[in-house]
């Protein structure tokens, strides 16, 4: 029998008590690790971490936790090769793609560490200025905001077991406030050896940081008023989530992540032949096979002017024909698999009722595999699909299928588009392709109510924009509507969720004390 991973709670190492779950290899279907939750003691250890690690990390100020984050860099830096291999074998993934996790991760962290040296050696952040309440300005009020005092859970998707478990790690450990991680099973292998790692290189207070590794029965009962949790999934889960007894009743504050139907849409301007038009083309392609689309933030719905539909169409196809699908082993494969049969078959079913409603552009199952066999790896070629009949697109707004899989839709006039762009009822991020940059503005602008993120290619930004799909700590994570209304990321906004809020009224003697005491929440990098 494979190793049976051991979880990290209460401050020591403990193993479920059942055989457990296995992990795969996607491509060869061998079986790698387990992991167990069975049995363990969650309430022990929450309350450790709360009442263990908080006081020791509140102990500390902003720019103490920003040298942990500093450490932890290092710590993983040092074990960056072996992360690697974890993704190769449990994730399926090329190495550029284990790159846009890992080095995601590092990166985040490092800039969170950044950051939080800015705030310098405080225990607290001011919060706007102070304002007089009393009419001859002696009795005033000032927002203060505090490290919440309970513990972060955090409940992770499968698809970015190294980003996903640092993206939140990053600011929840620089405001203050202890980490329990649990892991999607079927990739948790990777966050369980980075926080392994970590807690050997004896960085952080004992309580500072778990891992929870298996399934999820239990992990919300346990919650308390100041705990918070945040959840990056599928939106059933968020459901069950959202109306736990515990999450209820206790208020405990939650941030959810979830699906999103993203959109690239080239404005009228730009037609076949123009940069604009090569630049969408390519970054379509970029996102339908980085990671094999499992990216929560990857294109899903491709708007072009009606005129262009069939020319985008065939510019498409023309590059994910040359896409090779495969064994990430082999250095001659550009995609690797999906993280798992189960995902495997998710996508094909979701493609299957797409094609019900669309016109196959470019099929992704028919791309022979590289080095794998397809009886056994999760591997499948990206396809493309065109709902050029507006009857029949309903679906392709409501179906998201975690995979390479786009479907291209022309429009009528920009009211149409951004009509059609809402009907995914509110989405991660769009992406704008044009060279009329006061065109993009509008259309972002139009779009800023239904997405978190508005990324806008123009020409002028084609070699240094950040990428439709990449995720970057300096911009807001997040969506409203079904993408589950969250906020992440976005500079220190995001120690916001890792704190509580609270106005502080008196005489002047009071709020005098707090003037210059902190740097304000507007700081740079706020
Ligand atoms: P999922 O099935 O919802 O699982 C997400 C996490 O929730 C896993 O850790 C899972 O544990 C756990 N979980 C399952 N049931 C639970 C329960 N009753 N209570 C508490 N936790 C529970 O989602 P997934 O299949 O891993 O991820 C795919 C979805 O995530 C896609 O729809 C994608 O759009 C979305 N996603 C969104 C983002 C974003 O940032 N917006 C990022 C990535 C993915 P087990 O694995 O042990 O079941």
């Amino acid at each position: 029998m494979t190793e049976l991973l051991p979880n990290h709670l209460a401050g020591r190492w403990q193993t479920g008590g059942d055989p457990g779950t296995p992990l795969f290899d996607p491509v060869l279907g061998t079986e790698l690790v387990r992991v167990s939750s069975t049995g363990l003691d969650l309430e022990a250890a929450y309350a450790y971490a709360r009442d263990e690690g908080g006081p020791a990390l509140r102990a500390m100020t902003y720019a103490q936790r920003a040298t942990l984050l500093s450490s932890i860099v290092e710590a993983l830096k040092a074990n960056r090769d072996r992360y690697f291999d974890i993704a190769q074998a449990n994730s399926g993934t090329t190495r550029p793609d284990s790159a846009v996790d890992i080095d995601g991760a590092i990166f985040t962290l490092g800039q969170y560490a950044r950051w939080g040296a800015s705030l310098g050696d405080r225990h607290w952040l001011a919060d706007g200025e102070t304002v007089p309440m009393a009419k001859d300005g002696s009795f005033l009020s000032r927002h203060v905001r505090v490290p919440t005092r309970g513990l972060a859970l955090f409940i992770n998707a499968f698809n970015f077991p190294a980003w996903g478990l640092w993206e939140k790690a990053a600011p929840a450990l620089l405001s203050g406030v202890p980490v329990v991680a649990k892991p999607a099973t079927a990739t948790a292998w990777l966050t369980q050896a980075m926080v392994a790692d970590v807690i050997a290189a004896g960085i952080l207070p004992a309580g500072a940081l778990s891992v929870v590794c298996g399934g999820a029965r239990g992990l919300l009962s346990p919650l308390q008023p100041f705990d918070v949790v945040s959840f990056t999934g599928s939106a059933d889960t968020a459901a069950l989530i959202r109306s736990h007894d515990a999450i209820v009743r206790r208020s405990v504050r939650v941030n959810i992540e979830a699906d999103s139907l993203n959109s690239a849409l080239l404005l009228p301007d730009a037609q076949p032949g123009s940069d604009s038009f090569d630049l969408l083309v390519r970054e379509v392609v970029r996102e339908m096979t980085v990671k094999a689309g499992q990216k929560c933030t990857a294109i899903r719905r491709v708007f072009v002017p009606a005129s262009c539909y069939a020319a985008a169409g065939k510019a498409i196809a023309a590059k994910l024909a040359r896409i090779t699908v495969g064994n990430p082993r082999n250095e001659a494969v550009r995609m690797g698999s999906l993280a798992s049969r189960q995902q495997w078959e998710n996508v094909r079913a979701g493609t299957a009722a797409l094609r019900r409603h669309a016109e196959v552009l470019h099929d992704g199952a028919a791309v022979p595999l590289l080095d794998a066999d397809p009886a056994v790896a999760a591997c499948i070629g990206p396809t493309l699909l065109g709902a050029s009949r507006r009857e029949a697109a309903g679906v392709v707004h409501d179906i998201e299928v975690f995979g390479p899989v786009a479907t291209l839709l022309p429009y009528e006039g920009l009211p149409d588009a951004l009509e059609q762009i809402r009907l995914g009822q509110g989405s991660l991020v769009a992406s704008i392709y044009t060279a009329d940059a006061a065109l993009a503005g509008q259309a972002a602008l139009a779009l800023a109510d239904s997405h978190g993120r508005l990324h806008v290619v123009t020409p002028e930004a084609a070699a240094v924009h950040t990428g439709h799909g990449n995720v970057m700590p300096m911009s807001l994570h997040g969506g409203p509507g079904r993408a589950g209304g969250g906020e992440e990321l976005g500079g220190l906004r995001a120690l916001g969720f890792y704190h509580r809020r609270a106005a502080i009224q008196g005489a002047g003697a009071v709020t005098d004390l707090l003037d210059g005491a902190a740097p304000t929440w507007s700081a740079p990098g706020h």
